[in-house]
């Protein structure tokens, strides 16, 4: 009988982002990636979501090591909140790594956190775990698939990616290596990426992305192109910045992640550009239009990015206006369509031609579309299979190509965040349940709660009733108020009539209350908060919070 092992999903199961899970075997732990994710529309004041760090904490002693699939925040952004508690090093290539630093050292923790860089094709031990780092192609360089050699066979983890045959870097998903893996030792479990489960067909190629591009620049002479891009899509800014070079112009980068990333592309290699090509966006208005490549930050219309601030004509570095061109190269993420509208619009207010992917091929994704992931699967051939990575509807319309594929559907197993299961003798099951609630973090003051989020919708969406009132403690009079202040529920100088009503219920309710006896200020606040509360709701239809102040004199 052989020892059998565990995976407990943290994240990334039922939801694009905050991608987490564990390895467990010989009792020592393996974290599998460890990503936030950005907040919804219904999550007012919340800045990120991270995976709900409880388990780990309670086995924070049996954590061996962290492996990185890619740099992307979503797989890495929340490894420096995990970090101030527990301590572990972390393995990934030398582009994932340095892109997972840029976020350590912000938290003040590179210090004391080891980062261990392996190479395309590596196999390490861990601990009692045996690693395979294999190269994929992404939208970001320097990918990897995970094969862990385990006493239960060979499980493999896709991590994000697509089947992309002529990736700019000509570093190709190695399915040659996967394919000997399933004839050697065979693959008993993968786990893959279910992002674009929905999409029939392939992906486009990324070097698809960069012939449109000369083709925009090349048509554009004497006009200034401005890209704009995820910080991280090396490739893609690689393709800018070669369409510039062979349309004469320089490059400036413009927005921190940009300059960051693009500094550490060149310092590992992963950028090239000819010698004088960079130059500081402070001298780009110098220069002829016709000789000006912009490569920015803000393609999800993030309010105080680069992009924002051009489109309302507030950034300090750059004006856009008539003559300009604007590539927006990259999706909205969904949550941001709103944000990225705005910018569009004001782009064209500014008089900018504004090209964006639904009007040309400027974007592609790094996701795999269903002929990709069927072709993983036969590839692959494994006895077990777990969709990953994605809303349920992705995970269910992947699981769906797996049975097509021949795996037996009780061989598929739909799991949600929170879910354990193991890999034993007898097969793949489901053991247990692990927290992996959503963990809201508000700027720095942490967790912000349910409760709290609960009350920011209530206030954001209804608005809020105070009923301010001061009782004498000995007599029971009530020497002031009740006042009703009001914020966002009813425009006040239409509301008089309703104030003046508020206020005449709220004192015939203390009034009330007193009389019965009640002397307690958490008593009385209760008894005015309800009767405020039936009036609003009888009078208005809406439910404003409504908060009795009840002080003592
Ligand atoms: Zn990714
Ligand atoms: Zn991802």
């Amino acid at each position: 009988m052989a020892e059998p092992v565990r995976l407990v999903f943290l994240g990334g199961l039922g939801e694009i982002g905050r991608n987490c899970a564990c390895l467990e075997q010989a009792g020592r732990l393996l974290l599998i990636d460890c990503g936030l994710m950005f907040p919804h529309a219904d999550m007012p004041g919340v800045d990120l979501v991270l995976p709900d760090f409880s388990y780990l904490r309670d086995n924070a002693g049996r954590i061996e090591a962290c492996v990185l699939t890619h740099g992307h925040e979503d797989h890495v952004g929340a490894l420096p909140f995990l970090l101030r508690e527990a301590s572990f090093p972390v393995y990934g290539s030398p582009l994932t790594l340095g892109l997972a630093a840029h976020r350590i050292e912000e938290a003040g923790l590179a210090g004391r956190t080891r980062l261990v860089e392996v190479a395309d094709g590596e196999r390490r031990r861990i601990g009692p775990f045996d690693v395979e780092f294999i190269p994929v192609t992404h939208s970001v360089p320097r990918g990897f698939a995970l094969a862990f050699h385990t006493p239960q066979g060979v499980v493999l983890h896709s991590g994000d990616f697509k089947l992309d045959l002529c990736p700019v870097d000509g570093r190709l998903t190695d399915l040659a290596r996967i394919g000997a893996l399933a004839c050697g030792p065979g693959v008993r479990l993968l786990l893959s990426d279910s992002t674009n489960a929905e999409e029939a067909g392939h992906t486009a190629s990324e070097t698809s992305v960069g012939a449109e591009l000369l083709r925009i620049f090349e048509s554009r002479p004497g006009q200034r192109v401005i890209v704009t891009c995820f910080a991280s899509h090396l490739h893609r800014v690689q393709q800018v910045v070669d369409a510039a070079v062979a349309t004469g112009r320089k490059v400036a980068t413009l927005g921190r992640s940009m300059a960051k990333n693009v500094e550490l592309g060149l310092r590992l290699g992963e950028l090239r550009l000819p010698p004088g090509t960079l130059v500081d966006v402070e001298e780009v208005a110098d220069l002829d239009p016709g000789r000006v490549c912009v490569v920015s930050t803000g393609s999800q219309g993030e309010p105080l990015s680069a992009m924002a601030l051009m489109a309302a004509g507030d950034n300090k570095w750059m004006e856009v206006g008539e003559g300009d061109v604007v590539v927006l190269s990259a999706h909205p993420v969904p949550g941001n369509e709103w944000a990225v509208n705005k910018v569009v619009d004001g782009l064209h207010r500014r008089g900018a031609e504004v090209i964006h992917p639904g009007v040309a091929p400027v974007h592609q994704s790094g996701h795999a579309k269903a002929e990709e992931l069927k072709t993983l699967l036969a590839v692959a051939r494994p006895e077990y299979f777990i969709p990953v990575h994605g809303e349920f509807r992705h995970l269910v319309s992947h699981a769906r190509l797996a049975t097509r594929m021949g795996v037996p559907e009780p061989r598929v197993l739909l799991c949600d965040d929170g879910d354990v299961v193991e890999l034993s003798d007898t097969g793949l099951a489901w053991v247990g349940e692990v927290p992996a609630g959503y963990l809201y973090v508000d700027g720095i003051v942490g967790d912000v709660g349910h409760g709290v989020l609960r009350d920011r919708r209530a206030l954001a969406e209804e608005g809020v009733v105070m009923v301010v009132a001061t009782v004498d403690d000995r007599s029971g009079d009530i020497l002031s108020g009740p006042e009703i202040i009001t914020r966002g529920w009813v425009y006040a100088p239409e509301a008089e009539e309703l104030l003046d009503e508020a206020r005449s219920v709220a004192l015939q309710s203390l009034k009330e209350a007193i009389a019965e006896g009640a002397v307690d200020h958490e008593a009385l606040g209760r008894r005015a908060r309800s009767a405020v509360a039936a009036l609003v709701q009888a009078r208005t239809r809406r439910r404003p919070m409504i908060v009795p102040v009840i002080m003592g004199a």
